[in-house]
């Protein structure tokens, strides 16, 4: 499932500045999706909230927002919305040489850390290990 790897990648990505901040909880993620980048949002939002399970990021919210795909032709200077499925073929000169100038993103915009952040120190405690991620099944 390609929404399972993105947001595997997005809760990893969101730990690593976790750690580095030393923050306790992630309350909103904001998340830019290009339209051609062949992600689902209401299946991300579903495979976020297991990808979440066990992390700082437990009970985030995932909040998305779409980029639309727009394609630009390198020898006419035209430029257009490519729309889904994506036409990357110049209306004017049907040219080739088209390049894509949006709408592959896949981009973590905002963060909201938790408020109830751990204080601030001047020796931060060490991170306790990573527990590994255990995905809990109903049954
Ligand atoms: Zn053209």
């Amino acid at each position: 499932m390609h929404e399972m790897s993105v947001a595997l990648s997005i809760v990893d990505q969101v730990e690593q500045a976790a750690r580095s901040r030393s923050a306790c909880g992630v309350r909103r993620v904001r998340l830019d999706i290009g339209e051609l980048a062949g992600v689902v949002p209401d299946a991300l939002a579903f495979c976020f909230e297991l990808a979440c399970s066990g992390t700082v990021l437990q009970g985030a919210e995932l909040v998305t927002g779409s980029v639309p795909g727009r394609a630009s032709c390198a020898p006419c200077g035209r430029t257009w919305d490519t729309g889904m499925p994506p036409d990357m073929i110049c209306a004017s000169c049907r040219g080739g040489a088209t390049e894509l100038l949006s709408g592959r993103e896949l981009r973590i915009t905002e963060v909201h850390w938790a408020a109830d952040s751990p204080a601030p120190g001047p020796s931060p405690a060490p991170a306790p290990a990573p527990a590994p991620a255990t995905l809990h099944k109903e049954s």
